[in-house]
């Protein structure tokens, strides 16, 4: 069994998955043993795509990386960790906006369950990208094959 400490879940909406978010998973793969991709389904958040096209999306992207799992979940992300057994929970940040929001999530979790959360910044040519950008593209008609991951491209 691996060491607990090293599981760590990436939680997010991924509605859709971006290439920003690959970059953070993949940046992310020599730090841990697993990586859990937690897609949220939370009551009260309006998404454009369905619980299972997001999921679908996740995991025909993340299909093969052997320490990526992908699933669905409801509720806190610092007890989805604690199930888990995850010590760490990954973010990626892209602005100083992010970072104000975060810093709070992250030491609240911290109180909640001694979860410790690792922040990423996103690299420069991703730092635009955003899930509510390719929805308002989408929305659109735009192309936004230069944003997400081949899984979700028309
Ligand atoms: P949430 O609703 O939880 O913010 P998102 O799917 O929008 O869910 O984002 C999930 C995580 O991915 C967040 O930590 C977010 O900052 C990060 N993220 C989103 N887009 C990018 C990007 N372009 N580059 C790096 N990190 C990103």
């Amino acid at each position: 069994m691996s060491n607990p400490s090293k599981i760590a879940v990436f939680p997010g909406s991924f509605d859709p998955v971006t290439i920003g978010h690959v970059s953070i998973v993949e940046r992310s793969l020599p730090l841990f043993d697993r990586i859990v991709v937690a897609m949220g389904e939370n009551i009260g958040k309006r998404y454009m795509f369905t619980a299972e096209q997001r999921l679908a999306w996740l995991q025909e992207t993340f299909r093969g990386q052997p320490k990526v799992e992908v699933m669905a979940f409801k509720g806190l992300t610092a007890d989805l960790c604690r199930e888990l057994g995850a010590g760490f929970i990954i973010r990626g940040l892209r602005n100083s906006t992010d970072h104000g929001v975060e810093r709070s999530i992250a030491l609240m979790n911290h109180a909640l369950r001694g979860v410790e959360t690792i922040f990423l910044p996103a690299l420069s040519e991703h730092a635009h990208i955003s899930s509510t950008i390719v929805r308002e593209l989408l929305a659109n008609k735009a192309d936004v094959s230069a944003f997400v991951p081949a899984a979700v491209r028309p």
